[in-house]
């Protein structure tokens, strides 16, 4: 006998799209996350996926119909199928269907089929579960892949031969990662072979899905299982190659450098409690693959990464052109965040003066508590002296950020004395000299030289002509 679960189907929805399934005599189930999530205890999402044995799209006609408020039906006929919002949810129909796969393609063929037919189709057995919407047994579980037990033993596995599921549809590969880290399920040993076979399929997938994935899982609470899986099967070779591209230790005259790929996931872990922004914890986890194009070495100063900021920097708009990343403000953060990524750390190994403080915050403008948390979850070492004295040092820079804000107000540097008023003061038109005096006011603020005031730096201006040869038109 299967379970019931009436109970989960409490939302009024469910009751209308039964009464909807019986007056067009079809069978209906909600099927997939919904399922999964309610059985898993774990917060709702918001979509419901309900299936048809039937035509999708006229069921959710029909439910719109009976709707108090007769909402609006958007229809992909294309797809067969139909989505409509109630109260903030999103629910999606589709009918029943058998799917066929080619070589080259992740869309299939399609045809109208059973409701087993559909479950076959799903990624995963805990994917595969449904709920009657029917009236003779409104609320019995339908699990032929015995998901619900995969879903106590944290199991992600395949309904049907995971060879074939994964290259018929190669993104299910990133999917099964994917949730194994979002939910902390294992991968069946089967599966993961079956992935690490099939790795190169991922090639057939665009760069936006892939990216779709990467992003849940870089927002997971632990996105290093997910890497750590994607590294293993391969496939992180195939995407990120900059990041495999660190996972080596090399030794010269006794001299080695830490592992740079460990090392990362674990700056992303870390950065993780203290950002739910996903752009900053890409940042975490490119913030060091300039290090495996810049490392030399030679013998005074053993190993170097000379430049490999900088170098990160331009990679960072690489990548997001390679995976069709938007290539907005979004990539200039990133790429900013990779550039600076270690001057706090620099300054926190040292002594912290206000200058440098001000510098760091003149470069970093509005992101610079961004990239203190950046920078922060970029201390790993396990030297507990070390580890305990750059914590102080990031305080104190954090401190000093405040007071040096307060008082000059660099963050979002306007010059005290602009380029126009210094030409009207000695008739000038633009030119080499105007702005050697801005440049040159602009560091006596960040040196600390003169307070961010017009008439400190104008009189600033007039001793720096003076010294120039200018002369002051009265
Ligand atoms: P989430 O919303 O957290 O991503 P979900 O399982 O609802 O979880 P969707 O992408 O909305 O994910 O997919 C809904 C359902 O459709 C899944 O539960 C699964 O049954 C099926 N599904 C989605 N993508 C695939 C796929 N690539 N191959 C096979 N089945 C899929």
């Amino acid at each position: 006998m299967s379970k019931n679960y009436k109970i989960a189907l409490d939302n009024k929805i469910f009751e209308i799209v039964s009464k909807a399934s019986q007056e067009l005599n079809l069978e209906s189930y909600v099927i997939g996350g919904f399922v999964r999530d309610y059985l898993l205890q774990r917060d709702f999402k918001k979509d419901i996926d309900i299936v048809a044995i039937g035509s999708g799209i006229d069921l959710a006609l029909k439910v719109a119909e009976l709707l108090p408020n007769k909402p609006k039906v958007q229809v992909f006929k294309n797809y067969g199928t139909a989505m409509l919002r109630y109260k903030e949810i999103d629910i999606e129909f589709v009918g029943a269907r058998k799917e066929s796969y080619s070589e080259d393609s992740r869309n299939p063929v399609v045809e109208n089929g059973t409701l087993e037919d559909d479950q076959n189709r799903r990624d995963f057995t805990i994917n595969a579960l449904a709920f009657s919407l029917n009236e003779k047994n409104f609320g019995d579980l339908v699990d032929p892949f015995d998901g619900s037990t995969d879903l106590v033993n944290k199991i992600i596995k395949t309904p049907l031969n995971p060879d074939i599921t994964y290259s018929d549809d190669p993104l299910r590969m990133m999917r099964a990662i994917r949730f194994a880290t979002q939910l902390n399920f294992v991968i069946e040993a089967e599966s993961l072979k079956a992935i690490e076979r099939n790795k190169d399929r991922i090639k057939i997938i665009s760069g936006e899905r892939i990216v779709d994935e990467l992003n849940k899982i870089l927002s997971t609470e632990k996105p290093s299982i997910g890497f750590l899986h994607l590294y293993k099967t391969g496939l992180l070779d195939i995407i990120l190659p900059e990041l495999t591209a660190l996972n080596n230790v090399e030794e010269i005259e006794g001299h080695t450098h830490k592992n740079n790929f460990y090392h990362t996931l674990e700056v992303v872990d870390n950065i993780c409690p203290n950002t739910d922004d996903v752009w900053l914890r890409w940042a975490a986890l490119l913030h060091d693959i300039g290090k495996a194009p810049t490392k030399r070495f030679n013998k005074k100063q053993g190993w170097t990464f000379h430049g490999h900021e900088f170098l990160g920097g331009k990679m960072v708009k690489k990548i997001f052109e390679r995976l069709h990343m938007p290539l907005n403000q979004k990539m200039k953060f990133v790429s900013k965040m990779v550039m600076l990524s270690s001057r706090p750390i620099v300054l926190s190994e040292d002594l912290v003066t206000d200058s440098a403080v001000r510098r760091l915050v003149f470069d970093a403008g509005e992101d610079v508590d961004n990239l203190m948390t950046l920078c922060e979850a970029d201390i790993t070492t396990k030297n507990p002296t070390k580890f305990k004295k750059y914590h102080n040092n990031f305080d104190i820079v954090r401190r000093k950020i405040i007071e040096v804000e307060e008082r000059d107000h660099v963050r979002n540097f306007q010059p005290p004395i602009s380029g126009e008023q210094i030409m009207e003061l000695f008739n000038l038109k633009p030119s080499r000299e105007i702005g050697m005096l801005k440049e040159a006011v602009k560091e006596a603020i960040l040196e600390g030289e003169i307070p961010n005031e017009y008439q400190a730096a104008y009189d600033f201006v007039l001793a720096k002509a003076e010294k120039m040869g200018l002369k002051k038109v009265v």
